[in-house]
């Protein structure tokens, strides 16, 4: 369907869970973790009831984030169900690859389209740092099987001055002979993410054209998002860059968030939106949680801005938003 600015969004995030397997220092609260209960949380009923009346509104492709969404119960039957919707093109993941490697052979069987596998480190001692967990070991496996299997697998790296910023140039490297791409994230200030500061991908491509001999700037692919890609010549994968903080791309903007609590965002930057599990535990009809639901995407904002000061801005942490 088409917003009001005449975007049109045709693709819904869905996390599934705030609860993570990682603890990562800039996406989780350490000492204030939220572990909503059993009934604050979305059944799997209740989500691909949701999902149905968006594709119905025209969204064809869903991504399921969380917290960890691979930590959910029976998360491979959730992504069947979501793929049996009648009209639904597109089913991703986005995971940390912990438990990936144990999973992935069913989650393709019942319809995963691809993976995004957030990954900052490719140091154990730092990937421990970061996440507070010795699990590089388990994501690299992530990363081997997913690509033995033949799904599209993208990393997802966000750089964080004075942590990581050292192995940009490994990152890239990684694109060589592994048919995988690399997006660089810039890090936006959303909850224990005001405390770090993010090197933003001007600087980062600055490093990579330093570092590297014919670099191409790659044409936009359908339903490519946020993401400007180049690709070292010969190489065989693209290196993605998603700059929310110095390039807006609001205006290209595609997507819906669901969260676990059943809260349709609007934006990721705002707290505007609609608590649909409320309508739908009053037994709302699916007429009407459609027209609520196309209202909401109709009036979603024009543009995010994270560095100016604003009301209704989101004071959730990463975990319970999805990314
Ligand atoms: N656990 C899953 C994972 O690790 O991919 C899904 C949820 S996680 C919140 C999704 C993505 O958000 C990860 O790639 C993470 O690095 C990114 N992220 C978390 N906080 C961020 C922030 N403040 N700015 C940019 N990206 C962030």
């Amino acid at each position: 369907m088409i917003d009001k600015f005449g975007r049109k969004i045709d693709y819904l995030r869905i996390s599934v869970t705030e609860n993570c397997n990682l603890k990562c220092i800039y996406c989780i609260d350490e000492n204030n973790i939220l572990n909503s209960c059993n009934n604050d949380i979305l059944t799997d009923d209740e989500i691909v009831k949701i999902a149905t009346e968006c594709e119905r509104l025209g969204i064809k492709k869903i991504r399921i984030t969380g917290g960890e969404p691979l930590v959910r119960k029976n998360i491979e039957s959730l992504i069947y169900k979501l793929k049996c919707i009648n009209g639904m093109e597109e089913i991703y993941i986005t995971t940390n690859g912990v438990l990936l490697h144990t999973k992935i052979e069913d989650l393709k069987k019942n319809g995963l389209t691809g993976v995004n596998i957030s990954l900052d480190s490719l140091n154990k001692d730092r990937f421990k740092k970061l996440t507070k967990f010795d699990k590089l070991q388990d994501v690299l496996l992530s990363i081997d099987k997913a690509l033995e299997l033949g799904l599209k697998v993208k990393i997802n790296t966000v750089i964080v001055d004075d942590i990581n910023k050292d192995e940009i140039i490994d990152f890239v490297n990684l694109t060589k002979d592994k048919n995988l791409d690399i997006r660089f994230i810039e890090l936006m200030p959303i909850g224990a993410a005001k405390n770090y500061k993010g090197t933003s991908n001007e600087e980062i491509n600055q490093i990579i054209n330093k570092n590297f001999k014919n670099i191409k700037v790659e044409n936009k692919s359908k339903r490519s998002g946020p993401a400007k890609y180049i690709r070292i010549d010969n190489y065989k994968g693209k290196i993605g860059f998603i700059s929310p903080i110095s390039s807006c791309f609001c205006e290209d903007c595609n997507r819906i968030r669901l969260t676990s609590t059943g809260f349709l965002k609007k934006c990721l930057h705002y707290n505007y939106g609609v608590d649909l599990k409320k309508h739908i535990r009053s037994n709302i009809s699916d007429k009407d949680l459609n027209e609520l639901i196309y209202s909401n995407i109709y009036d979603k904002p024009q543009e995010h801005l994270f560095m100016e000061d604003c009301d209704n801005k989101e004071n959730k942490y990463m975990n319970q938003i999805g990314g």
